[in-house]
Protein backbone atom coordinates (compact mmCIF):
# COMPACT_ATOMS: atom_id res chain seq x y z
CA UNK A 1 0.00 0.00 0.00
CA UNK A 2 1.54 3.44 -1.13
CA UNK A 3 0.79 6.92 0.60
CA UNK A 4 -1.65 8.80 -1.59
CA UNK A 5 -0.83 12.37 -2.02
CA UNK A 6 -2.61 15.14 0.44
CA UNK A 7 -3.50 12.17 2.82
CA UNK A 8 -0.67 13.47 4.89
CA UNK A 9 0.96 9.92 4.82
CA UNK A 10 -2.33 7.65 5.34
CA UNK A 11 -2.52 4.36 4.27
CA UNK A 12 -5.69 4.11 1.94
CA UNK A 13 -6.93 0.62 0.53
CA UNK A 14 -5.68 0.43 -2.97
CA UNK A 15 -8.19 -2.13 -3.91
CA UNK A 16 -10.17 -1.85 -7.15
CA UNK A 17 -13.35 -1.77 -7.09
CA UNK A 18 -13.62 -5.67 -8.13
CA UNK A 19 -11.29 -6.58 -5.56
CA UNK A 20 -14.17 -4.88 -3.02
CA UNK A 21 -16.96 -7.34 -4.35
CA UNK A 22 -18.39 -9.97 -2.08
CA UNK A 23 -21.09 -11.88 -2.80
CA UNK A 24 -24.41 -10.99 -2.16
CA UNK A 25 -23.71 -7.30 -1.00
CA UNK A 26 -25.82 -4.58 -3.14
CA UNK A 27 -26.28 -1.14 -3.53
CA UNK A 28 -30.01 -0.89 -4.39
CA UNK A 29 -32.49 -1.76 -1.64
CA UNK A 30 -36.12 -2.05 -3.18
CA UNK A 31 -39.19 -2.87 -1.53
CA UNK A 32 -40.58 -6.40 -0.99
CA UNK A 33 -42.86 -7.54 -3.71
CA UNK A 34 -46.48 -6.72 -2.03
CA UNK A 35 -48.19 -9.98 -3.14
CA UNK A 36 -51.36 -8.01 -2.59
CA UNK A 37 -50.37 -5.73 -5.04
CA UNK A 38 -49.40 -8.27 -7.30
CA UNK A 39 -52.34 -9.82 -7.80
CA UNK A 40 -53.99 -6.45 -9.69
CA UNK A 41 -51.35 -5.99 -11.19
CA UNK A 42 -48.21 -7.82 -12.71
CA UNK A 43 -47.09 -4.69 -14.55
CA UNK A 44 -46.42 -2.13 -11.72
CA UNK A 45 -44.44 -4.52 -8.72
CA UNK A 46 -40.66 -5.25 -9.94
CA UNK A 47 -40.18 -8.91 -9.64
CA UNK A 48 -36.61 -8.87 -7.32
CA UNK A 49 -33.72 -8.02 -8.84
CA UNK A 50 -31.61 -10.94 -9.35
CA UNK A 51 -27.93 -11.22 -10.84
CA UNK A 52 -29.03 -13.50 -13.58
CA UNK A 53 -25.97 -15.96 -15.33
CA UNK A 54 -23.75 -13.41 -17.62
CA UNK A 55 -23.64 -10.63 -15.46
CA UNK A 56 -21.46 -11.85 -13.18
CA UNK A 57 -18.50 -9.52 -14.02
CA UNK A 58 -20.21 -6.92 -12.51
CA UNK A 59 -18.86 -6.06 -8.95
CA UNK A 60 -21.08 -7.06 -5.88
CA UNK A 61 -20.62 -3.66 -3.88
CA UNK A 62 -22.31 -1.61 -1.43
CA UNK A 63 -23.26 2.17 -2.28
CA UNK A 64 -20.71 3.60 -0.08
CA UNK A 65 -18.11 1.14 -1.58
CA UNK A 66 -18.79 2.69 -4.92
CA UNK A 67 -19.03 6.26 -3.63
CA UNK A 68 -15.45 6.05 -1.73
CA UNK A 69 -14.02 4.21 -4.77
CA UNK A 70 -14.53 7.24 -7.03
CA UNK A 71 -13.92 9.77 -4.53
CA UNK A 72 -10.71 8.24 -3.85
CA UNK A 73 -9.63 7.83 -7.90
CA UNK A 74 -10.68 11.87 -8.21
CA UNK A 75 -8.41 12.47 -5.26
CA UNK A 76 -5.78 10.75 -7.29
CA UNK A 77 -6.35 13.52 -10.13
CA UNK A 78 -4.64 17.15 -9.95
CA UNK A 79 -7.01 19.98 -12.03
CA UNK A 80 -6.91 23.28 -11.96
CA UNK A 81 -10.06 23.12 -9.18
CA UNK A 82 -7.39 21.73 -6.71
CA UNK A 83 -4.75 24.07 -7.09
CA UNK A 84 -2.16 25.91 -9.37
CA UNK A 85 -1.47 24.75 -12.99
CA UNK A 86 1.56 26.73 -14.58
CA UNK A 87 1.99 24.17 -17.77
CA UNK A 88 2.91 26.71 -20.09
CA UNK A 89 1.22 27.36 -23.66
CA UNK A 90 -1.53 25.58 -22.35
CA UNK A 91 -3.18 28.04 -20.56
CA UNK A 92 -4.58 26.35 -17.81
CA UNK A 93 -6.38 28.81 -16.06
CA UNK A 94 -9.75 28.78 -13.96
CA UNK A 95 -12.81 28.54 -15.62
CA UNK A 96 -15.92 30.13 -14.26
CA UNK A 97 -18.27 27.53 -12.89
CA UNK A 98 -21.31 29.70 -14.65
CA UNK A 99 -19.73 28.49 -18.18
CA UNK A 100 -20.44 25.11 -17.10
CA UNK A 101 -24.24 25.97 -15.83
CA UNK A 102 -25.06 27.89 -19.33
CA UNK A 103 -23.42 24.99 -21.48
CA UNK A 104 -25.52 22.51 -19.41
CA UNK A 105 -29.38 24.53 -20.22
CA UNK A 106 -31.29 21.65 -21.83
CA UNK A 107 -32.29 24.16 -24.29
CA UNK A 108 -28.91 24.04 -25.39
CA UNK A 109 -27.26 20.29 -24.68
CA UNK A 110 -30.77 18.59 -25.49
CA UNK A 111 -30.91 20.54 -28.74
CA UNK A 112 -30.46 17.83 -31.58
CA UNK A 113 -28.22 18.35 -34.05
CA UNK A 114 -30.33 17.88 -36.73
CA UNK A 115 -33.43 20.04 -36.04
CA UNK A 116 -33.95 22.14 -38.43
CA UNK A 117 -32.59 26.02 -38.32
CA UNK A 118 -36.75 26.90 -37.55
CA UNK A 119 -36.11 25.08 -34.03
CA UNK A 120 -32.47 26.08 -33.58
CA UNK A 121 -32.51 30.00 -33.94
CA UNK A 122 -31.33 30.17 -30.19
CA UNK A 123 -27.98 28.46 -30.60
CA UNK A 124 -27.90 29.60 -34.29
CA UNK A 125 -27.92 33.30 -33.04
CA UNK A 126 -25.61 32.20 -29.81
CA UNK A 127 -22.89 30.85 -32.65
CA UNK A 128 -23.39 33.75 -34.90
CA UNK A 129 -22.64 36.11 -32.03
CA UNK A 130 -20.09 33.76 -30.98
CA UNK A 131 -18.29 34.27 -34.74
CA UNK A 132 -18.44 38.45 -34.24
CA UNK A 133 -17.09 38.26 -31.02
CA UNK A 134 -13.95 36.24 -31.65
CA UNK A 135 -13.76 38.56 -35.34
CA UNK A 136 -13.82 41.66 -33.40
CA UNK A 137 -11.43 40.39 -30.74
CA UNK A 138 -9.04 38.83 -33.58
CA UNK A 139 -9.53 42.12 -35.97
CA UNK A 140 -10.88 39.38 -38.75
CA UNK A 141 -13.51 39.69 -41.61
CA UNK A 142 -14.91 36.35 -40.61
CA UNK A 143 -14.59 33.62 -38.41
CA UNK A 144 -15.76 29.82 -38.92
CA UNK A 145 -16.55 28.20 -35.72
CA UNK A 146 -15.96 24.73 -36.94
CA UNK A 147 -12.59 23.14 -35.97
CA UNK A 148 -12.81 20.92 -33.02
CA UNK A 149 -9.58 22.03 -31.62
CA UNK A 150 -6.30 23.87 -32.00
CA UNK A 151 -4.86 21.66 -34.21
CA UNK A 152 -7.79 20.97 -36.32
CA UNK A 153 -7.71 24.67 -36.67
CA UNK A 154 -4.45 24.73 -38.07
CA UNK A 155 -5.45 21.94 -40.53
CA UNK A 156 -8.48 24.27 -41.40
CA UNK A 157 -6.87 27.44 -41.98
CA UNK A 158 -4.16 26.31 -44.09
CA UNK A 159 -6.37 24.37 -45.98
CA UNK A 160 -8.00 27.72 -46.51
CA UNK A 161 -4.53 28.51 -47.95
CA UNK A 162 -4.42 26.24 -49.98
CA UNK A 163 -7.61 26.93 -51.74
CA UNK A 164 -6.36 30.09 -52.09
CA UNK A 165 -2.93 29.59 -53.96
CA UNK A 166 -4.87 27.19 -56.01
CA UNK A 167 -7.58 29.99 -56.81
CA UNK A 168 -5.97 32.65 -57.51
CA UNK A 169 -2.11 31.71 -58.67
CA UNK A 170 -3.41 28.13 -60.29
CA UNK A 171 -1.27 25.71 -58.23
CA UNK A 172 -1.10 25.41 -54.32
CA UNK A 173 2.42 26.33 -53.97
CA UNK A 174 4.98 24.26 -52.40
CA UNK A 175 6.32 25.19 -48.70
CA UNK A 176 5.38 26.71 -45.79
CA UNK A 177 8.28 28.27 -43.15
CA UNK A 178 8.12 27.61 -39.78
CA UNK A 179 10.19 29.61 -36.59
CA UNK A 180 11.94 26.49 -34.45
CA UNK A 181 10.00 27.50 -31.44
CA UNK A 182 7.20 26.67 -33.04
CA UNK A 183 4.48 24.16 -31.45
CA UNK A 184 5.30 20.65 -33.02
CA UNK A 185 0.93 20.67 -34.42
CA UNK A 186 2.05 24.03 -36.97
CA UNK A 187 4.68 21.49 -39.31
CA UNK A 188 2.03 18.75 -38.86
CA UNK A 189 -0.66 20.68 -40.20
CA UNK A 190 1.21 22.09 -43.25
CA UNK A 191 2.62 18.82 -43.89
CA UNK A 192 -0.77 17.22 -43.77
CA UNK A 193 -1.87 19.62 -46.23
CA UNK A 194 0.65 18.26 -48.90
CA UNK A 195 3.74 20.95 -48.00
CA UNK A 196 6.75 20.92 -47.32
CA UNK A 197 8.37 22.91 -44.06
CA UNK A 198 11.22 25.21 -44.04
CA UNK A 199 12.19 25.51 -40.56
CA UNK A 200 14.20 28.96 -39.75
CA UNK A 201 15.60 30.02 -36.65
CA UNK A 202 15.00 32.97 -34.07
CA UNK A 203 17.41 35.72 -33.56
CA UNK A 204 19.71 35.85 -30.22
CA UNK A 205 17.02 37.41 -28.77
CA UNK A 206 14.52 34.61 -29.24
CA UNK A 207 12.25 36.78 -31.66
CA UNK A 208 12.06 36.35 -35.60
CA UNK A 209 13.68 38.59 -37.35
CA UNK A 210 12.83 40.39 -41.20
CA UNK A 211 16.47 38.97 -42.43
CA UNK A 212 15.54 35.72 -41.63
CA UNK A 213 11.99 35.62 -43.52
CA UNK A 214 13.31 37.36 -46.46
CA UNK A 215 15.83 34.86 -46.98
CA UNK A 216 13.66 31.78 -47.03
CA UNK A 217 10.58 33.64 -49.00
CA UNK A 218 10.26 33.24 -52.23
CA UNK A 219 7.27 32.32 -54.80
CA UNK A 220 7.25 29.24 -53.92
CA UNK A 221 5.92 29.76 -50.38
CA UNK A 222 2.19 29.21 -49.28
CA UNK A 223 2.37 30.70 -46.26
CA UNK A 224 4.71 31.63 -42.87
CA UNK A 225 3.43 30.45 -40.07
CA UNK A 226 3.92 32.23 -36.56
CA UNK A 227 3.14 32.29 -33.20
CA UNK A 228 2.48 35.40 -30.79
CA UNK A 229 3.69 35.35 -28.59
CA UNK A 230 6.00 32.80 -29.20
CA UNK A 231 6.37 30.07 -27.45
CA UNK A 232 9.23 31.58 -25.60
CA UNK A 233 6.48 33.72 -24.17
CA UNK A 234 7.94 36.69 -26.28
CA UNK A 235 5.82 39.27 -28.02
CA UNK A 236 6.88 38.67 -32.14
CA UNK A 237 7.98 42.62 -32.49
CA UNK A 238 8.90 42.32 -35.89
CA UNK A 239 5.24 41.29 -37.44
CA UNK A 240 4.28 43.79 -39.26
CA UNK A 241 7.50 44.51 -41.73
CA UNK A 242 7.52 40.33 -42.09
CA UNK A 243 4.02 40.30 -43.04
CA UNK A 244 4.92 43.10 -45.41
CA UNK A 245 7.66 40.62 -46.63
CA UNK A 246 5.73 37.22 -47.06
CA UNK A 247 2.64 39.31 -48.69
CA UNK A 248 5.31 41.13 -51.06
CA UNK A 249 5.83 37.63 -53.06
CA UNK A 250 2.30 36.65 -52.62
CA UNK A 251 2.08 34.85 -49.14
CA UNK A 252 0.05 34.13 -46.67
CA UNK A 253 0.55 34.94 -42.73
CA UNK A 254 -0.55 32.43 -40.52
CA UNK A 255 -0.73 33.05 -36.60
CA UNK A 256 -0.65 30.04 -35.11
CA UNK A 257 -3.59 31.89 -31.37
CA UNK A 258 -3.78 29.21 -29.23
CA UNK A 259 -2.59 31.16 -26.36
CA UNK A 260 -4.57 34.54 -26.79
CA UNK A 261 -4.58 35.34 -22.93
CA UNK A 262 -2.06 38.13 -24.13
CA UNK A 263 -3.58 40.69 -26.29
CA UNK A 264 -6.96 40.33 -25.41
CA UNK A 265 -8.05 43.79 -26.18
CA UNK A 266 -4.67 45.06 -26.25
CA UNK A 267 -3.70 43.95 -30.14
CA UNK A 268 -5.35 42.30 -32.63
CA UNK A 269 -3.18 39.98 -35.15
CA UNK A 270 -5.60 40.89 -37.89
CA UNK A 271 -4.33 44.88 -37.53
CA UNK A 272 -0.90 43.35 -37.40
CA UNK A 273 -1.51 41.72 -40.87
CA UNK A 274 -2.32 38.50 -40.02
CA UNK A 275 -4.55 36.43 -42.40
CA UNK A 276 -5.62 33.38 -40.60
CA UNK A 277 -5.42 32.56 -37.16
CA UNK A 278 -7.09 29.69 -34.75
CA UNK A 279 -8.01 30.65 -31.35
CA UNK A 280 -8.42 27.77 -29.06
CA UNK A 281 -11.74 28.17 -26.78
CA UNK A 282 -10.71 25.70 -24.75
CA UNK A 283 -7.23 27.85 -23.47
CA UNK A 284 -7.70 31.30 -23.62
CA UNK A 285 -11.96 31.20 -23.44
CA UNK A 286 -13.16 29.04 -20.83
CA UNK A 287 -13.09 25.50 -21.01
CA UNK A 288 -11.84 22.91 -19.03
CA UNK A 289 -9.09 20.94 -20.73
CA UNK A 290 -6.39 18.43 -20.85
CA UNK A 291 -6.89 14.83 -21.20
CA UNK A 292 -7.80 14.79 -24.58
CA UNK A 293 -10.71 17.19 -24.60
CA UNK A 294 -13.43 18.40 -25.65
CA UNK A 295 -12.02 21.34 -27.48
CA UNK A 296 -12.52 23.80 -29.79
CA UNK A 297 -10.51 25.86 -32.89
CA UNK A 298 -12.40 28.69 -34.47
CA UNK A 299 -10.81 30.51 -37.15
CA UNK A 300 -10.68 33.96 -37.83
CA UNK A 301 -9.30 35.01 -41.73
CA UNK A 302 -9.11 38.51 -43.44
CA UNK A 303 -11.43 39.24 -46.43
CA UNK A 304 -8.99 36.80 -48.78
CA UNK A 305 -10.01 34.19 -47.01
CA UNK A 306 -13.22 34.61 -46.36
CA UNK A 307 -14.56 32.61 -49.45
CA UNK A 308 -12.84 29.48 -48.14
CA UNK A 309 -14.66 28.99 -45.12
CA UNK A 310 -15.93 25.20 -44.57
CA UNK A 311 -19.43 25.04 -44.37
CA UNK A 312 -21.56 25.76 -43.53
CA UNK A 313 -21.48 29.62 -42.54
CA UNK A 314 -23.96 30.97 -39.63
CA UNK A 315 -25.44 33.90 -41.67
CA UNK A 316 -28.19 36.58 -39.96
CA UNK A 317 -30.52 37.79 -42.32
CA UNK A 318 -33.74 39.86 -40.90
CA UNK A 319 -34.34 38.56 -37.66
CA UNK A 320 -33.26 35.14 -38.34
CA UNK A 321 -30.41 32.91 -38.77
CA UNK A 322 -29.49 30.51 -41.65
CA UNK A 323 -26.63 27.81 -42.00
CA UNK A 324 -25.36 29.11 -45.62
CA UNK A 325 -23.91 26.04 -47.31
CA UNK A 326 -23.90 27.68 -50.73
CA UNK A 327 -20.03 28.90 -50.97
CA UNK A 328 -19.20 27.30 -53.68
CA UNK A 329 -15.04 27.73 -53.37
CA UNK A 330 -15.27 26.62 -49.60
CA UNK A 331 -13.33 24.16 -48.26
CA UNK A 332 -16.19 21.61 -47.55
CA UNK A 333 -17.04 20.21 -44.13
CA UNK A 334 -14.44 20.56 -41.23
CA UNK A 335 -16.41 18.60 -38.52
CA UNK A 336 -19.73 16.90 -38.35
CA UNK A 337 -22.68 19.10 -37.42
CA UNK A 338 -21.61 22.46 -35.87
CA UNK A 339 -18.50 21.49 -34.07
CA UNK A 340 -18.37 20.96 -30.37
CA UNK A 341 -21.08 23.66 -29.29
CA UNK A 342 -21.27 23.11 -25.55
CA UNK A 343 -17.69 24.46 -26.06
CA UNK A 344 -19.20 27.41 -27.68
CA UNK A 345 -21.79 28.22 -24.99
CA UNK A 346 -18.64 28.20 -22.57
CA UNK A 347 -16.89 30.84 -24.35
CA UNK A 348 -19.77 32.81 -25.02
CA UNK A 349 -20.78 33.05 -21.72
CA UNK A 350 -17.30 33.79 -20.43
CA UNK A 351 -16.74 37.07 -22.81
CA UNK A 352 -20.31 38.24 -22.04
CA UNK A 353 -19.40 37.76 -18.54
CA UNK A 354 -15.97 39.49 -18.88
CA UNK A 355 -17.10 42.28 -21.79
CA UNK A 356 -14.10 43.93 -23.04
CA UNK A 357 -12.64 45.97 -20.07
CA UNK A 358 -12.69 42.12 -18.12
CA UNK A 359 -10.76 40.68 -21.11
CA UNK A 360 -8.06 43.86 -21.62
CA UNK A 361 -7.81 43.63 -17.72
CA UNK A 362 -7.74 39.42 -18.02
CA UNK A 363 -4.51 39.90 -20.28
CA UNK A 364 -2.99 42.83 -17.97
CA UNK A 365 -2.74 40.33 -15.07
CA UNK A 366 -1.64 37.15 -17.17
CA UNK A 367 1.69 39.52 -18.36
CA UNK A 368 1.89 40.98 -15.09
CA UNK A 369 1.97 37.52 -13.17
CA UNK A 370 4.41 35.76 -15.95
CA UNK A 371 6.71 38.69 -14.79
CA UNK A 372 6.19 38.41 -11.50
CA UNK A 373 7.08 34.84 -11.44
CA UNK A 374 9.67 35.22 -14.13
CA UNK A 375 11.73 38.33 -11.71
CA UNK A 376 11.33 36.16 -8.79
CA UNK A 377 13.10 33.15 -9.74
CA UNK A 378 15.69 34.65 -12.17
CA UNK A 379 18.29 34.59 -9.24
CA UNK A 380 17.33 31.28 -8.64
CA UNK A 381 17.06 29.37 -12.27
CA UNK A 382 18.83 30.43 -15.78
CA UNK A 383 16.71 33.00 -17.55
CA UNK A 384 17.63 32.28 -21.43
CA UNK A 385 15.84 35.54 -22.69
CA UNK A 386 16.08 38.61 -20.44
CA UNK A 387 13.27 40.33 -20.94
CA UNK A 388 9.68 41.07 -20.66
CA UNK A 389 7.63 38.82 -21.37
CA UNK A 390 3.83 38.07 -22.26
CA UNK A 391 1.70 35.53 -20.69
CA UNK A 392 4.54 33.01 -19.84
CA UNK A 393 8.40 32.65 -19.16
CA UNK A 394 10.99 30.06 -20.13
CA UNK A 395 13.84 28.96 -17.70
CA UNK A 396 16.24 26.14 -17.51
CA UNK A 397 17.92 23.96 -15.42
CA UNK A 398 21.49 25.26 -16.68
CA UNK A 399 22.16 26.57 -12.70
CA UNK A 400 21.22 23.17 -11.32
CA UNK A 401 23.08 20.57 -13.81
CA UNK A 402 26.25 21.29 -12.06
CA UNK A 403 24.73 19.02 -9.01
CA UNK A 404 23.08 16.79 -11.41
CA UNK A 405 19.50 17.63 -10.96
CA UNK A 406 17.85 18.08 -14.15
CA UNK A 407 14.62 19.84 -15.27
CA UNK A 408 12.65 16.71 -15.49
CA UNK A 409 13.59 16.37 -11.44
CA UNK A 410 12.70 19.69 -10.75
CA UNK A 411 9.00 19.12 -11.97
CA UNK A 412 8.82 16.01 -10.37
CA UNK A 413 9.59 17.43 -7.24
CA UNK A 414 7.42 20.06 -7.31
CA UNK A 415 4.41 17.58 -7.72
CA UNK A 416 6.12 16.59 -4.17
CA UNK A 417 5.67 20.60 -2.98
CA UNK A 418 1.78 20.48 -4.34
CA UNK A 419 2.00 21.65 -7.72
CA UNK A 420 1.50 20.75 -10.91
CA UNK A 421 4.51 20.91 -13.04
CA UNK A 422 5.35 23.77 -15.71
CA UNK A 423 5.77 22.55 -19.23
CA UNK A 424 9.15 20.91 -20.41
CA UNK A 425 11.61 20.69 -22.37
CA UNK A 426 9.80 22.93 -24.98
CA UNK A 427 10.25 25.16 -26.69
CA UNK A 428 13.03 22.75 -28.05
CA UNK A 429 15.45 26.09 -28.66
CA UNK A 430 15.93 25.99 -24.44
CA UNK A 431 18.14 23.01 -23.66
CA UNK A 432 16.04 21.68 -20.56
CA UNK A 433 13.46 24.18 -21.03
CA UNK A 434 10.92 24.98 -18.09
CA UNK A 435 7.71 26.95 -19.68
CA UNK A 436 5.83 28.43 -16.76
CA UNK A 437 2.44 30.26 -17.21
CA UNK A 438 1.06 31.37 -14.09
CA UNK A 439 -2.54 32.15 -16.00
CA UNK A 440 -4.58 35.78 -14.60
CA UNK A 441 -6.33 33.76 -12.52
CA UNK A 442 -3.77 33.06 -9.66
CA UNK A 443 -3.68 35.15 -6.90
CA UNK A 444 -0.42 36.85 -5.39
CA UNK A 445 -0.45 34.05 -2.59
CA UNK A 446 -0.71 31.63 -4.74
CA UNK A 447 2.40 32.97 -6.71
CA UNK A 448 4.11 33.47 -4.28
CA UNK A 449 3.51 29.71 -2.56
CA UNK A 450 4.75 28.23 -6.33
CA UNK A 451 7.92 31.10 -6.00
CA UNK A 452 8.79 29.45 -2.76
CA UNK A 453 8.31 25.97 -3.81
CA UNK A 454 10.89 26.46 -6.85
CA UNK A 455 13.05 28.73 -4.42
CA UNK A 456 13.21 25.43 -1.59
CA UNK A 457 13.92 22.92 -5.00
CA UNK A 458 16.62 25.39 -6.19
CA UNK A 459 18.54 25.07 -2.85
CA UNK A 460 17.49 21.54 -2.35
CA UNK A 461 19.52 20.82 -5.24
CA UNK A 462 22.42 22.50 -4.12
CA UNK A 463 22.74 20.77 -0.71
CA UNK A 464 20.41 17.73 -1.25
CA UNK A 465 20.39 16.55 -4.92
CA UNK A 466 19.57 13.14 -4.00
CA UNK A 467 16.22 14.36 -2.66
CA UNK A 468 15.12 16.46 -6.26
CA UNK A 469 16.53 13.51 -8.20
CA UNK A 470 14.44 11.01 -6.50
CA UNK A 471 11.77 12.53 -6.19
CA UNK A 472 8.39 12.30 -6.42
CA UNK A 473 8.08 11.23 -3.01
CA UNK A 474 4.77 10.84 -1.82
CA UNK A 475 2.86 10.17 -4.83
CA UNK A 476 0.95 6.61 -5.41
CA UNK A 477 3.15 5.96 -7.72
CA UNK A 478 6.67 7.48 -8.66
CA UNK A 479 8.40 8.08 -12.05
CA UNK A 480 6.33 6.33 -15.15
CA UNK A 481 7.58 4.88 -18.80
CA UNK A 482 5.65 7.99 -20.31
CA UNK A 483 5.93 6.57 -23.66
CA UNK A 484 4.91 3.32 -22.93
CA UNK A 485 1.96 4.89 -20.80
CA UNK A 486 1.12 6.52 -23.83
CA UNK A 487 1.08 3.77 -26.78
CA UNK A 488 0.10 0.65 -24.47
CA UNK A 489 -2.49 2.00 -22.25
CA UNK A 490 -4.57 -0.32 -19.97
CA UNK A 491 -7.98 1.05 -19.85
CA UNK A 492 -9.94 -1.88 -18.65
CA UNK A 493 -10.16 -4.10 -15.46
CA UNK A 494 -9.82 -7.56 -16.09
CA UNK A 495 -9.66 -10.32 -13.63
CA UNK A 496 -7.06 -11.85 -15.77
CA UNK A 497 -4.36 -9.47 -15.57
C1 LIG B 1 -2.22 23.91 -27.49
C2 LIG B 1 -1.54 24.46 -28.68
C3 LIG B 1 -1.84 23.98 -29.97
C4 LIG B 1 -2.75 22.80 -30.24
O1 LIG B 1 -4.03 22.90 -29.73
P1 LIG B 1 -4.93 21.59 -29.48
O2 LIG B 1 -6.26 22.11 -29.09
O3 LIG B 1 -4.24 20.83 -28.42
O4 LIG B 1 -4.96 20.82 -30.76
C5 LIG B 1 -1.21 24.60 -31.04
N1 LIG B 1 -0.33 25.59 -30.86
C6 LIG B 1 -0.01 26.06 -29.64
C7 LIG B 1 0.96 27.19 -29.50
C8 LIG B 1 -0.60 25.50 -28.50
O5 LIG B 1 -0.28 25.95 -27.28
Amino acid sequence: MAKVPGTKGLNLDESLIFERSRKGRTGFSLPVEDQDLREISTSHVPAPLERKDGLDFLPSVSEVDVVRHFTRLSSWNYGVDSGMYPLGSCTMKYNPKISEAAARRPGFANLHPLAPESLSQGALQLMYELQQFLAEIGGFAAVTLQPAAGAHGELTGIKMVRAFHLDVHGRPRKKVIIPDTAHGTNPASSALNGYEVVEISSGDDGVLHAEQVREAMDEEVAALMLTNPNTLGLFEEHIAEIAGIVHEKGGLLYCDGANMNALLGKARPGDMGVDVLQFNLHKTFSTPHGGGGPGSGPVGVGKVLEPYLPVPVVTHKGDRYHLDNDRPKSVGKMRSFFGNFGVMVRAYTYLLEMGPAGLTRAAELAVLNANYVKSRLEKYYHLPYKKICMHECVLSDKMQKANGVKTIDIAKRLIDLGFHPPTIYFPLVVDGAMMIEPTETESLESLESFVSAMKQIAKEAKTDPGIVKSAPHNTRLSRLDETLAARNPVLTWSKHD
